[in-house]
């Protein structure tokens, strides 16, 4: 567990210091913004979706390192998929945050992004680990506005 633990504050460091894919997506087709009041983590997704498929994903905005931590490996986990795949991990992650998901009993398509499967035992952090997934999703779907709350 306290590896575990180190491993995450590690990935989560990296990645809140050189968020990948972090800029506006200027040839992007799907938007949306997403906020979380209770943290303050605020950030815009884009979206450049050809043939249902995620051509390229990026992000910007402000928030904690576990929300941009999280919305830069959400970025590198979607680009390239289908929308069904890119649906499909935002279902498996936001289980696994939420707790309904045993990543080490049920198959699933998270890889490193287990990582995250902690923030189940903090439930003010869920929101700042699941907002640019559900951002995510609801640029997918042509919704260009989502709030935790
Ligand atoms: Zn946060």
């Amino acid at each position: 567990m306290s590896e575990l633990s180190e491993l995450y504050q590690q990935v989560i460091l990296d990645h809140n210091k050189k968020p990948r894919n972090f800029h506006k997506l200027e040839n992007a087709n799907r938007m949306a913004e997403g906020y979380n009041p209770l943290c303050g983590d605020h950030l815009n997704v884009y979206l450049q979706v050809e043939d249902d498929q995620v051509r390229d994903v990026s992000f910007e905005g402000s928030g904690c390192a576990i929300s941009k931590a999280s919305a830069s490996m959400m970025t590198q986990a979607v680009k390239g998929k289908s929308k069904q795949e890119a649906e499909q991990l935002f279902n498996e992650f936001h289980r696994m945050a939420t707790g309904e998901l045993d990543e080490e009993s049920e198959p699933n398509q998270l890889g490193k992004l287990t990582i995250f499967a902690g923030v189940r035992d903090f439930p003010a952090r869920v929101k700042c680990a699941t907002l640019s997934w559900h951002t995510m999703h609801a640029a997918l779907n042509d919704q260009d506005k989502v709030s935790t709350e």
